[in-house]
């Protein structure tokens, strides 16, 4: 079994996630009490959030970086990114270390190509849905069309990440804009929906959507574990 190093803190409530899933997948996998080898960098969100709101990325990819070397020197043999938003340095953190990086799109749009889905739409931060760094992995690595929300939606959906789930806050009010717009979504063609940050599994699931969800954190967590284990027998 190969160590999983992750770089948490964005924030420690999806990290939370990833560790129990990770975990979990390696218990169903594997049986009896085994559990994941890993090590967790978990970093000061407060600073991350200033530093991206401020646009100042050159300081955010330094962070990233160093947490990066920081687990590959601990013994890391795989990374992941517990966060859609910080892939936006993917190709300096990639290039930073020797260690494989798992990208979180690539362990999402997988999934979603092998269920034959071509149109999905994509919820995040406004990070997430306006830049090219994720949609456009999506579109030309793995050619499915992504619809996102108008912009006034998306400031929706951002300020509910941010001043809500990375505090651990789960609003029911907040669930319902955000199912409202699942739907204005499907209007407009969407297959399913990518929840495109971490903490959004929080707030809805495959029991609130009329359309297949696709849990970025689940789905990279899982990806890791599979990475982490390859063909290795159960028990
Ligand atoms: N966890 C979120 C994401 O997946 C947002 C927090 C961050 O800005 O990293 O994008």
């Amino acid at each position: 079994m190969k160590t999983i190093g992750l770089i948490g803190g964005m924030s420690w409530e999806s990290s939370m996630l990833y560790y129990q899933i990770i975990n979990e997948r390696v218990k169903e996998r594997k049986g009896g009490h085994h559990s994941a080898k890993s090590l967790l960098y978990s970093v000061d969100f407060q600073e991350i959030k200033d530093l991206q709101h401020q646009g100042n990325w050159t300081e955010a990819t330094k962070i990233m970086i160093e947490s990066a070397q920081k687990l590959e020197a601990g013994g890391a043999e795989v990374l992941v990114i517990c966060t859609n938003t910080m892939h936006k340095m993917a190709p300096e953190v990639m290039n930073s270390v020797s260690i494989p990086l798992l990208h979180i799109a690539d362990a999402t749009a997988n999934k979603i190509v092998s269920d034959h889905i071509k149109k999905v739409a994509l919820l995040g931060t406004a990070f997430t849905m306006e830049e090219p760094f994720y949609k456009g992995r999506l579109v030309d690595r793995f050619g499915l069309e992504v619809v996102v929300p108008d912009e006034a939606d998306r400031v929706v959906i951002h300020d509910i990440i941010y001043n809500e789930l990375c505090l651990g806050i789960i609003n029911e009010h907040s669930k319902k804009r955000y199912l409202d717009i699942i739907d204005s979504l499907i209007r407009k063609g969407a297959e399913a929906v990518i929840l495109g940050c971490t903490e959004i599994a929080m707030l809805i699931s495959k029991d609130d959507c009329n359309i297949p969800i696709y849990d970025t954190t689940r789905l990279h967590a899982e990806a890791a574990v599979d990475y982490a284990l390859g063909d290795e027998e159960s028990k």
